[in-house]
């Protein structure tokens, strides 16, 4: 017998999804099947306005219901003190932790063997923002910091090298912007998603100095 078109195509759609292989996909595809009909809309509609429903903040990049966001615009944040990561998720584990800052989210860390490259991520508008605010008197006596927070694996790192050094080539100085790196509490290759709060604050108030 063969698949009914239908299940066929959920079974594709599921198996694209990370981490779903085919007899995933295919359990979970007979699993809806006996789902009542308006469950399985509502099921639809909030995939389908998964992206109409949300917005990309033009200054950090995160993702919220608002442009610019919810964090960039409340004014009791700390818009001298930037942390990047690379993932919308990582920003919610450091709000989770307190941070009074903003964020630069990059969407992914510099990978050359899936053929991400800095143009890829939003690297580019990190610089342009940080030019932006040096141009127009931001950081005060204290200076910017941007507290780069992509995790400890090898990506992580040669983009968090990569980031530093564009800001140094880019002529803002450590008197104009201060660049330091989360400690290492972090397992090596640790994703910081899945950090318990303790470490992931630990990781934050031990950063360092940071040069490429
Ligand atoms: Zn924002």
């Amino acid at each position: 017998m063969k698949i009914p078109r239908p299940i066929e195509n959920l079974i594709n759609a599921f198996e694209r999804l990370p981490g779903i292989g085919p007899k995933t996909a295919q359990r979970l595809t007979f699993y809806l099947l006996h789902f009542p009909q308006e469950e399985l809309e509502n099921f639809a509609s909030a995939l389908t306005n998964l992206k109409t429903g949300t917005k990309l903040c033009s200054i950090c990049k995160n993702v919220d219901e608002v442009d610019p966001c919810s964090i960039c615009s409340d004014a009791r944040r700390d818009k001298n003190t930037i942390i990047v990561t690379s993932s919308p998720l990582d920003v919610l584990a450091f709000e989770k932790v307190g941070h009074k800052g903003t964020y630069h989210v990059l969407h992914g860390v510099i990978n050359p063997l899936e053929n991400i490259g800095p143009d890829e991520i939003y690297i580019k508008e990190l610089i342009s923002r940080l030019k932006e605010m040096v141009g127009g008197g931001s950081g005060g006596d204290r200076g910017i910091e941007i507290i780069l927070a992509t995790n400890s694996s090898m990506e992580g790192e040669s983009t968090a090298m990569y980031i530093s050094k564009l800001i140094r080539d880019g002529g803002m100085d450590e008197d104009v912007v201060r660049i330091t790196r989360i400690a290492r509490g972090l397992p090596v290759g640790g994703d910081i998603e899945y950090a318990d709060d303790i470490t992931l604050t630990r990781a934050l108030e031990g950063r360092s100095s940071f040069t490429s």
